[in-house]
């Protein structure tokens, strides 16, 4: 065994859902014959008319006399120059905000974006302080959980929950009176959409949290891996929100290019550079095809119109399906409640008088041929005990409606069975 740092043991480890993801793996590729219904994934389901788009893409830029500068050099930290610029002049017309180039920085996948962010951020002052990394409502993206060189620095606060006992729905909200800004504060995270909940934060919640943290001059990171404009997976009206502190992130991986790994950060230069120098440090840059590609497809416009007319229709029909199935088969006497299905890629149920761990109805799930992610996976720093954490489940809408709907009556047999 190799002998490692401090640092080595802990990004060795593997966190979040990722730990189970090799129990679920085992599960599907296993010997018992068994065929599974796939509830637990992550990635996104491919789009014939999204693929279509990328393939004219490539297929311009390989016709294109631009070809050997995009593959044959390096390029700058910042990112290749005609994709930055496709964003801002996007940005600046669909938004009316007025960004520059220097607003924009292109990282390899939003992913390494928040490791950078919370890594400078984040972590250790020269004086020995520790300053946190906030996720201001809690459950939230489990790859949080992992972002940081110093783990004890991420920290999680409980939600307010808004429950609507004759529909079976709920909501969670940020709890104002909990979250509080202090020096040690060092930045803010937070998924709007929400991966796992599907939540999406009202602009006047996000601006509130932006004016928390602005005496503090601490950035607030939005991640806008499921906002308009792209991929525009949000089923209830949204808009960007822009700041001095504020750093808008998006990523591309939910409009057909996670394998080409593309973030961007938007915001104020001065954060932009602090992210850049650390890029160069990790990486150089972010690979430079991937980029070229995405520059044509956000210029034409093209993108965007995919994104409306393709991407969020096809998870938001996805979402009534798996909404209405419930609702005609769950136990009517059993406590279940399903999050506003507000966007993302994501449903996520809670049982609040749950007789077993999310853990072990995952198990039952499994046996029934389900499989879906449980829910504990989803509190990253958030340490203290709370039933809650336990009680639920995120199902996944990149399986096909009718996998979707079996696997819902499955559930709501299973739930009945442990129920009595
Ligand atoms: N943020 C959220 C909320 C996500 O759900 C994901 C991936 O699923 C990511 C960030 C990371 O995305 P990527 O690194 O592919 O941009």
């Amino acid at each position: 065994n190799p002998d490692l740092s401090q640092i080595g043991k802990q990004m060795s480890k593997r966190t979040g859902v990722r730990a189970i993801m090799k129990d679920i793996i085992e599960t599907l590729h296993g010997g018992g014959g068994q065929e599974f219904i796939n509830l637990s994934a992550g990635n996104p389901t491919i789009l014939p008319e999204v693929v279509a788009l990328w393939r004219d893409c490539t297929a311009e830029l390989l016709a294109s006399s631009e070809y050997g500068e995009v593959v044959c050099r390096y390029g700058s930290s910042q990112g290749y120059a005609p994709l930055i610029e496709a964003i801002a002049r996007d940005f600046n017309q669909r938004y009316g905000v007025h960004l520059r180039d220097r607003n924009i920085l292109i990282t390899p996948g939003s992913q390494a974006l928040y490791f950078y962010a919370a890594n400078a951020f984040g972590g250790y002052r020269e004086d020995g302080k520790l300053k946190q990394i906030l996720l201001p409502l809690s459950p939230e993206y489990t790859g949080y959980g992992g972002v940081s060189l110093t783990p004890e620095a991420v920290v999680a606060c409980k939600p307010l929950i808004e429950i609507d006992e004759p529909t079976h729905r709920f909501k969670y909200s940020p709890d104002f009176d909990q979250l509080q800004m202090t020096p040690e504060t060092g930045c803010v995270i937070f998924s709007r959409p929400c991966n796992p909940t599907g939540n999406v934060l009202s602009d006047e919640e996000v601006r509130k949290i932006a004016t928390l943290a602005e005496p503090f001059n601490v950035p607030v990171l939005v991640d806008s891996a499921y906002a308009p404009p792209y991929p525009s997976l949000n089923f209830t009206p949204m808009t960007p929100i822009f700041g001095e502190n504020i750093l808008h992130c998006l990523s591309l991986s939910k409009v057909g290019l996670p394998g080409e790994r593309i973030g961007i950060a938007i915001g104020n230069p001065e954060l932009i550079e602090v992210l850049e120098s650390f890029q160069t440090n990790a990486c150089i840059h972010s690979p430079r095809y991937g980029q070229a590609i995405a520059a044509r497809a956000i210029a034409s416009g093209k993108l965007a119109d995919i994104a409306e007319t393709v991407v969020r229709p096809h998870y938001q029909h996805k979402f009534t399906v798996l909404e209405t199935t419930l609702d005609a088969v769950m136990p009517k006497n059993i406590p279940w409640f399903l999050h506003q299905g507000e966007g993302a890629i994501f449903a996520w149920l809670w049982f609040p008088d749950l007789p077993q761990s999310d853990w072990e109805l995952y198990q039952a799930l499994k046996k029934a041929g389900v499989i879906a992610v449980p829910g504990s996976s989803f509190f990253p720093g958030l340490q203290e005990e709370w039933a809650h954490k336990e009680q639920c489940l995120r199902i996944s809408l990149t399986a096909t409606p009718d996998e979707i709907a079996l696997g819902m009556e499955r559930l709501a047999a299973v739930v009945e069975q442990v129920w009595r």
